[in-house]
């Protein structure tokens, strides 16, 4: 663990993954995981573990990388955060995000800039951006990310780990500061396809905090991972969307040549379409910053963190703590998001959104029906040069057109390492069945 920290002063000066470090408790904790004694049956027992600051950690600051919430302390922990602990982990302290999770490059954080593990100049992905490239700067080898409409896989995608979203309900969202409500999971970020079946295996599972957790089996998703015949037999679908228009050249050759690896192996791919996911991100952005406005509701200036001075009366304490508190892109979703639900406009876009995610919800379910899963990029691209995007949030929305959609139906989805292009790593996202997480782990990992 003391390494661990040495390493992270040291590489964070050009990495800036972490917002707050966790080095006395942590070094306690490893003291007395010492004591206790390292259980051999357990492999997560003393490994140092980020986490991504939405996820709230008793005792330890957590701004959700918002000045709103800057000097926010806890008094609980998330449950996917206890459940990592109670597997003896060591959570080694808080890593960068977008503000809110909104964003796809971490570039909306009200902190710090976090850089791409590959290359300083390129942004690490987001809004997971932190947890990325903690993980692929060799940092840390597991982190937990959240996931709306990409957040853990094209982050991992663009520092060439794994990332994995679970089904939604798969995994207690008690003690994630929410963003979109239907769409957030909560998932892992490693270097290894096995390691992060062994800590979604240890976070996932019912609680009864969160009603729309599962109570369905948790298997043990390392199980039968070396089985070298495990993709023999299967049917792969490749949407002809996912590499179509817009898809640069090498990330296409690449997912093709996923493709290739699996059929020789056994598998087959086959040409599948999914109509409705051009409608996947004007879809998201109704549902998902309407929701956000409803959650972001909270940060008042009484309730939680920031409150503005200088104040005269009850709404002046509201209108400036929140303008003063939230950052432009929060701004922008909440007032997307209410013109969205307000009377007179509801049936137009927030009703309208709701019957495109059915659409898309069937898309899924008719190729699933004879596809054990669906294989494609994760991103039109690999990670862009910081600064370039920042300025433009319809080019930043249309990074996630082959993530959001898997959020809009709430499948399982995973981006693991597939090639580089000009230096850069390349994601292939493995689409699985609702709770199938188990096949796209398999498959995953006939790539390690
Ligand atoms: N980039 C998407 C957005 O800005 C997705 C974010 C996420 O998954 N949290 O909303």
């Amino acid at each position: 663990t003391k390494e661990t920290f040495a390493n992270i002063k040291k590489t964070d000066e050009t990495t800036q993954a972490f917002l707050n470090l966790n080095e006395d408790a942590a070094i306690k904790n490893a003291q007395a995981i010492d004591q206790a004694g390292i259980d051999a049956d357990n492999v997560l027992s003393g490994i140092p573990v980020a986490i991504k600051d939405n996820l709230v950690t008793e005792g330890l600051t957590t701004t959700a990388a918002s000045k709103m919430l800057e000097n926010f302390k806890p008094i609980y922990s998330a449950t996917a955060v206890e459940k990592l602990a109670a597997k003896q982990t060591i959570n080694v302290g808080k890593v960068n995000m977008d503000e809110f999770a909104m964003g796809g490059s971490t570039e909306n954080s009200a902190f710090k800039i976090t850089k791409n593990a590959w290359d300083a100049t390129k942004v690490p992905g987001g809004s997971s951006g932190g947890s990325a490239a903690a993980v692929a700067s060799g940092q840390v080898p597991v982190a937990l990310g959240s996931d709306t409409g990409g957040s853990i896989r094209q982050p991992a995608s663009f520092n060439g780990v794994v990332g994995m979203k679970p089904t939604y309900g798969r995994v207690s969202r008690w003690g994630l500061i929410a963003f979109g409500s239907s769409l957030d999971q909560i998932g892992p970020i490693t270097r290894t396809v096995k390691d992060n079946a062994a800590v979604l295996t240890a976070i996932a599972g019912h609680d009864e905090h969160d009603l729309t957790s599962s109570t369905k089996k948790v298997p043990d998703f390392t199980a039968g991972l070396d089985d070298s015949a495990s993709v023999k037999g299967m049917k792969i679908g490749l949407p002809k969307e996912f590499i179509g228009e817009g898809v640069d050249a090498d990330v296409k050759a690449a997912i093709l040549a996923a493709a290739d690896k699996f059929r020789e192996l056994g598998a087959t791919v086959d040409e599948v379409s999914l109509p409705h996911n051009k409608y996947g991100v004007a879809a998201y952005y109704i549902i998902a910053s309407s929701e956000a406005s409803s959650n972001l509701q909270r940060f008042d200036g009484i309730r939680y963190g920031y409150r503005a001075k200088d104040v005269q009366n009850l709404e002046d304490v509201y209108v400036k703590s929140r303008s003063e508190g939230f950052g432009d892109e929060v701004k922008r979703r909440i007032m997307l998001g209410t013109y969205s639900l307000s009377a007179g406009f509801y049936d137009a876009y927030f009703k309208k959104a709701a019957q495109v995610r059915t659409l898309i919800i069937q898309d899924f379910q008719k190729v699933m029906q004879d596809h054990d899963f669906i294989m494609g990029p994760v991103a039109p691209t690999v990670a862009f040069t910081i600064g370039e995007e920042v300025s433009d949030p319809m080019t930043m929305y249309m990074n996630d057109i082959l993530t959001i959609p898997v959020n809009l139906a709430g499948l399982p989805g995973m981006s693991i390492p597939a090639g580089f292009s000009k230096g850069l790593p390349i994601g292939l996202q493995l689409i699985g069945k609702p709770f199938d997480e188990a096949t796209i782990y398999k498959a995953g990992y006939v790539f390690e």
